[in-house]
């Protein structure tokens, strides 16, 4: 079994909503505005050793509701099983989701639906993913019992700058109403590190294709899983409501929205930096409606993780939480790509 009895019934725990991880880190297709960044990632299959490690580190100290396992498109990993098959009996997770583009899903056995309680499907204009894919992802997890959702993507939200944001204070804006890092709390983790969205890890290497080389924000926007004391670190970035150093070239969840389509060859290798300004690319009406939902501008998330974390923020911001309750959402990350 992945963890010891010790740490299985362990009573205190952080808890968040979801945990997320990139099996694979490329994909098979190339969506504008893809939220994981994909189409300019190198070929990377995640190593299970690495992954276990970190699990296994994390689960001593953190549950969460989700753990979602996407990408880059995870179905094209050759021991995804095995991955799918620790989280199961670590128990970390009350629920375990697949996030696929569904292209190879025909090829997926039995065994791969009996290891999940939901899938996913992203079904994206102009791909190669006909009704005959979503018809045999519907019929298997009919059969075993899995919770299908299929997600007709047209339009994706702006997400990725290539130049840091100047201007803090629009910076302050994005980033306390981000919906990733504060409502649907899509915490990361990768490689020995642990963050609140996919930015910190992948923004270097976009940023490299994209002929602009030297920024690494993996170490600085992430808490190190190997590192002593993981729990109190943990707890105080989760609550910290400083902007990441990703949120510099990030416009969250409150980008102006894009038709999807798929990128040529040609222009995903284009380098060279964007020319238009952050300012153009914010949606403004989204914005204010984001901090008017979030509360009189209120600085802090809508609901922590749990009590300890909210009070940590509370006084890490010198505040109070603003307790107001937000409308309801569906629990989906908006108009944003990625994980398949
Ligand atoms: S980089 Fe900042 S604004 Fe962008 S998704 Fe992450 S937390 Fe949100």
């Amino acid at each position: 079994m992945a963890f010891g009895r010790r740490r299985r019934y362990r009573l205190r725990v952080i808890r968040t909503k979801r945990l997320e991880f990139n099996l694979v880190e490329h994909c098979n297709l190339r969506c504008l505005e893809c939220s994981h960044l994909s189409p300019w990632m190198p070929r990377k299959f995640a190593d299970f050793g690495t992954f276990r490690k970190d699990l296994e580190a994390l689960g001593a100290v953190l549950r969460c509701e989700t753990f979602k396992f996407g990408g880059g498109e995870p179905l094209l990993h050759p021991r995804l099983e095995e991955f799918l098959g620790f989280v199961r009996a670590s128990g970390i997770a009350q629920d375990i989701t697949l996030v696929t583009n569904g292209t190879e899903i025909r090829e997926q056995p039995d065994s791969l639906f009996r290891l999940i309680d939901r899938l996913d499907f992203s079904r994206y204009e102009g791909t190669p993913t006909g009704p005959e894919h979503v018809e045999f992802a519907k019929r298997k997890c009919g059969e075993f019992s899995v919770r299908f959702k299929l997600l007709d993507k047209q339009e994706f939200r702006t997400m990725q700058l290539d130049r840091p944001n100047e201007d803090r204070e629009l910076v302050r804006r994005i980033y306390h109403s981000c919906g990733i890092a504060h409502v649907f709390r899509a915490h990361v983790f990768r490689d020995g590190w642990y963050y609140k969205c996919s930015r910190p890890p992948f923004t270097g290497a976009y940023l490299e294709v994209r002929g602009l080389p030297g920024v690494d924000l993996s170490k600085c926007d992430g808490v190190a899983i190997h590192e002593p004391e993981l729990e109190s670190r943990l707890e105080r970035y989760i609550a910290d409501m400083a902007p990441l150093e990703s949120c510099r070239y990030c416009l969250g969840t409150v980008g102006k929205g894009v038709v999807q389509r798929q990128m040529s060859a040609s222009e995903l290798r284009r380098a060279g930096a964007d020319s238009r300004k952050p300012e153009d690319l914010v949606d403004f009406e989204l914005l204010a409606f984001e901090e008017k939902r979030a509360g009189a501008g209120g600085p802090l998330p809508r609901k922590f993780p749990n009590r300890a974390i909210g009070k940590l923020a509370t006084r890490l911001a010198g505040a109070r939480p603003d307790r107001k309750k937000a409308p309801p959402r569906d629990g989906e990350r908006p108009d944003h790509a990625g994980g398949g």
